[in-house]
């Protein structure tokens, strides 16, 4: 029922604050009504200093030029906010995480779900992963009507389902694109192809190991907004294409960036926002953003869209 999602680029936070800033996010949408909640996110840079231009997976170790990678970390449960918190220092503790330790990159999502398909349960609470290795994680809002029909495609192409949601489809259809895909294409462009086969009404944020330090937005008939935090005296980091993400150049820049359902969860950390508007595509990627159509164009080419100061 509320989602919330954190990037930063280049701007150094600690473990602690992007925590902070996911379930303090959640705790603003609590009145909106929800049975569960949940997170994910990276335990390692995307980006780390002396990886600054690599592209690729999240590296967890670099052993005899061999580069190791590694999920995003995915905590939910049935109950309240806080519960979820204290659950997730748990695991920190348990897995020597430091929360003072900063991060150059960082994609987190979290999640309020109120069921509509599936009863409230840990594994039907969002994120919800692809798969074991967690290669496409999604948070949703809303419902996909379709999903019958999409679900027993995959299962026709032996994909087997561990959640009762609705939702379970948008990570699985991701993988099914891109396990078929000839050649690597950006994010948001195999997020569109998924798009295109759901009907229905939802926000969504996707992550993946395959796009590392990338995040995905896309809303349709459920609201979504973007809040914008860059560094004093950095461009305006839009891209104008959706290839330009690839672009290195963009990797200077600095950049913070907040998502969430109402800008109650965003304000306390950034008066900068954009509403995000009806089938747009939004790509947080190298310390930019871009905001696209279903087809790719970029829908600020011919109205930028308006930089709301609350
Ligand atoms: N339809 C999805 C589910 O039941 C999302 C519900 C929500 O908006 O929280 O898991």
């Amino acid at each position: 029922c509320g989602i919330v999602g954190y990037y930063t680029y280049n701007v150094r936070r600690d473990l602690r604050f992007i925590l902070d800033c996911l379930f303090n996010g959640l705790k603003r949408l609590e009145y909106r009504g929800y049975d569960s909640a949940g997170i994910a996110f990276d335990a390692v840079d995307a980006y780390p200093l002396a990886q600054h231009h690599k592209e690729g997976h999240q590296v967890i170790a670099e052993e005899n030029g061999i580069l190791e990678f590694t999920g995003p970390m995915i905590i939910k449960e049935v109950g309240k906010v806080d519960a979820l918190e204290r659950m997730t220092y748990d695991f920190i503790s348990r897995d020597q995480l430091d929360l003072k330790r900063e991060f150059r990159s960082q994609v987190g999502i979290a999640h309020t779900r109120w069921a509509t398909h599936g009863p409230p349960s840990a594994v039907n609470s969002h994120p919800i992963p692809s798969d074991a290795e967690g290669q496409f994680v999604v948070v949703h809002n809303g419902i996909i009507t379709n999903y019958n029909l999409l679900k027993a495609f995959l299962i026709k192409h032996g994909e087997t389902f561990s959640t009762e949601t609705d939702t379970e489809v948008i990570p699985k259809l991701c993988k099914f694109v891109y396990d078929r895909l000839s050649e690597k294409v950006p994010f948001p462009k195999l997020v569109m192809e998924v798009l295109k086969k759901l009907e229905g009404a939802y926000a969504v944020l996707v992550k993946s190991t395959h796009y590392p330090g990338e995040l995905v937005a896309c809303k349709r008939g459920s609201p979504m907004l973007l809040g914008i935090k860059e560094e004093p005296g950095a461009r305006r980091a839009s891209f104008s294409r959706l290839q330009d993400a690839a672009d290195t150049k963009w990797r200077r820049e600095a950049i913070e960036c907040f998502i969430a359902s109402d800008a109650s969860a965003v304000i306390e950390y950034t008066k900068r926002v954009i509403v995000l508007e009806d089938n747009d595509v939004l790509h947080l990627c190298g310390g930019g953003y871009g905001i696209y159509n279903t087809s790719g164009e970029n829908v600020e080419e011919a109205v930028p869209r308006v930089l709301l100061t609350l």
